[in-house]
């Protein structure tokens, strides 16, 4: 199913031109508009899901597969050092564009990006606590 007012639908497929690095029945990958470093690209199903959660099955089994094909090429064309796969879900999260997407960024040698989590510091128990609540 499409959306009538997703950019992303139409983008993915193709109602609207853009960058396209690679296509198949089920998926666009194409460079995003405004790329935190050289290559970065983006994994866009055909068909729309808001975000990870309302996920396909099918679809997502073929994602992860997609990306490292995606990276190994990247890897022989623009010759990475490092590569970061991230995915956002919700505005909190960092979501602006509300179909699913995966992002792909190629990292180089001081690239001065930082796309890196900052590492928190639990008090005792409190690993223990939230795995209780989870569990
Ligand atoms: P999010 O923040 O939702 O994880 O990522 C959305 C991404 O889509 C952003 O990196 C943004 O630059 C990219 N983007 C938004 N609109 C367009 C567009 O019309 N074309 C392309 N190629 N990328 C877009
Ligand atoms: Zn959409």
């Amino acid at each position: 199913m499409k959306k009538d007012d997703c950019i992303f639908c139409k983008l993915a497929n193709g109602e609207i031109p853009t960058n396209t690095i690679y296509e198949d029945n089920d998926f666009r990958v194409f460079l995003d508009a405004a790329p935190s470093t050289k290559g970065h690209c983006l994994i866009v199903p055909k068909e729309h899901f808001d975000d990870l959660s309302e996920l396909d099955e099918e679809i997502a089994a073929k994602v992860m597969p997609l990306a490292k094909k995606i990276m190994k090429l990247l890897k022989e064309k623009l010759g990475w050092d490092g590569f970061n796969v991230i995915q956002n879900n919700g505005k909190v999260a960092g979501q602006t564009v509300f179909h699913f997407h995966t992002h792909l960024i190629p990292r180089y040698n001081g690239d001065g990006q930082d796309l890196n989590m900052k590492p928190g510091s639990p008090k005792e128990g409190e690993l223990e606590s939230v795995l209780k609540e989870i569990v």
